[in-house]
């Protein structure tokens, strides 16, 4: 999962940063309203955290922009403690949760969680797929009971994949999902690392689809060409 934080609070900003790369999230980030918004609208982030008090251009204005111009990635707006009118604006043009500052960390952390596997069309932070269980809290993954250690990229791809299980998802959007932008992109160490993943689970839940992708199924699930 890739993320944006906009927020023009340098220590804000890094400690937001730190935390999320931490969880397991690829970041970017952007100090202004302007620059928030030029990345919101070319990069496919997953969720952005928003800040709304951005000098140029505000929060609220990045926010409906993004809106009418058809984005739709779930945003988790920043508002002062005393502005409960923030939150009202911040809704109507498009936010989809809020958190007051100053916050502990942790519930922004929920929250996002919360929005991300919303947008996937999941319930529960726990996502199943066969003998394959992901903990979105933890960050942990259990075989068949078992734990299996992961590193971040090989977290990152299988938490990407479950999230948009029974979907075929190509290589291309892989490459734009699991790295920042700061990052060497090269779509040849997807199958590296999806080849590692497979050897790691030990079960065959994560399939190639010739010429499309990868699909992340049930072994004996037909996937569902999309
Ligand atoms: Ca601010």
């Amino acid at each position: 999962m890739r993320l944006l934080v906009v927020e023009d609070d340098r220590d804000l900003n890094r400690q937001l940063v730190s935390a999320l790369e931490d969880a397991g999230y690829a970041v970017d980030k952007a100090f202004d309203g302007e620059e928030g918004h030029y990345l919101g609208e070319t990069e496919p982030y997953d969720g952005v955290i928003l800040d709304m008090g951005l000098p140029g251009m505000d929060g609220i204005r990045v926010l409906e922009k993004w809106r009418r111009e058809g984005r739709t990635m779930p945003v988790l707006i920043l508002t002062a403690r005393d502005r409960w009118s923030e939150k009202v604006q911040g809704f109507d043009a498009g936010a989809d949760d809020y958190v007051t500052k100053p916050f502990h960390m942790e519930e922004v952390l929920a929250r996002l969680r919360a929005l991300l596997r919303r947008a996937a069309g999941h319930a529960t932070s726990e996502l199943h797929c066969g003998p394959v269980t992901l903990d979105t809290r933890s960050s942990r993954v259990v075989v068949d009971g078992n734990a299996v250690r992961l590193t971040s990229h090989e977290y990152r791809l299988l938490a990407y994949l479950m999230h948009h299980q029974g979907r075929v998802v190509s290589r291309t959007e892989l490459v734009e999902h699991l790295y920042d932008q700061d990052f060497d992109r090269d779509s040849n160490t997807i199958e590296v690392f999806v080849g590692r993943l497979r050897k790691k689970l030990g079960v065959d839940i994560i399939q190639t689809v010739r010429g499309l992708g990868y699909i992340a199924a049930m072994p004996d699930v037909p996937a569902k060409r999309t």
